[in-house]
């Protein structure tokens, strides 16, 4: 079956013998792997639209769960994206985090959306580029099934309103704690240590700078970004949950942000 799509390349895979395997997250497939035989080197319309950091119209021939690209054109290229280091980091962060969270063979177009908006927003954006990280990210977990609880205990049920006592971040059971069931858990330290790394207290209001990134369209955070403490208090939560919840771990790019 011949058909086309419009797509982000995820990831390039070595391949040999002229032919080349790419990470494809199509908006009529989701993350899809496709072999070409489209050259990487000049500067064919087909070619330029296996570049990273470019969405283009990929024209598929799909045979069961294989697919070839057969040809490809580009539709919008971020320049400002690979020819700036910060943001070409964070950029490759956000796709290899995203190539991770995403099934194979499962159309994601709320999730498509996202991504490029996100890169939209990266690319003309010069500052609080971290905290736009986090808040894709967040809005992700969503998608991917695993947004945590943030109203209710997730031990007890408790209703978990701000003020309503000292609340509790936790990795695995999925979403807020109170300071009782903490307790409980032998978790309910104050201040949490190296090896108490699956419960954060709520020190930093991270849990409604969750529900806020959760709720408020990724464009509207346009003058928002956390400081320097939060942010990397929320960037280890997101990490830790991620590869509790959906085992996304392992990212390269991480180091270098
Ligand atoms: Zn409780």
């Amino acid at each position: 079956m011949r058909t086309d799509t419009e797509g982000i390349v995820l990831k390039h895979i070595k391949t040999s013998y002229n032919r080349k395997m790419i990470v494809l997250f199509s908006r009529k497939y989701g993350k899809i792997r496709a072999g070409t035989s489209i050259g990487e080197k000049g500067k064919t319309k087909s070619s330029l639209a296996l570049q990273s950091f470019t969405v283009g119209r990929y024209e598929l021939f799909v045979s069961r769960d294989n697919y070839n690209i057969d040809a490809a054109e580009v539709l919008k290229t971020y320049y400002k994206i690979s020819d700036d280091l910060d943001k070409f980091m964070y950029g490759s962060y956000v796709l290899e985090f995203t190539e991770k969270v995403l099934e194979e063979n499962v159309a994601r177009p709320k999730v498509f959306d996202l991504l490029i908006e996100f890169l939209n927003l990266l690319e003309t954006r010069d500052k609080g580029i971290g905290t736009l990280v986090l808040a894709y990210q967040t809005k992700l977990l969503g998608h991917a099934g695993v947004m945590p609880e943030l109203d209710k205990c997730t031990v007890c049920g408790r209703t978990m309103e701000k003020g309503a006592g000292d609340r509790f971040l936790s990795i695995d059971s999925g979403g807020v704690v109170c300071s009782k069931c903490a307790a409980e858990r032998g978790t309910g330290r104050q201040e949490k240590t190296k090896t108490d790394a699956l419960i954060y207290k709520d020190d930093f209001d991270i849990i409604d700078v969750i529900k806020y990134f959760a709720a408020v369209p990724l464009r509207k955070l346009e003058n928002i970004a956390l400081t320097e403490t939060t942010g990397k208090e929320l960037q280890q939560w997101i990490r830790e949950y991620a590869s509790y919840h959906l085992d996304v771990s392992n990212i390269k790019s991480e180091k270098l942000i």
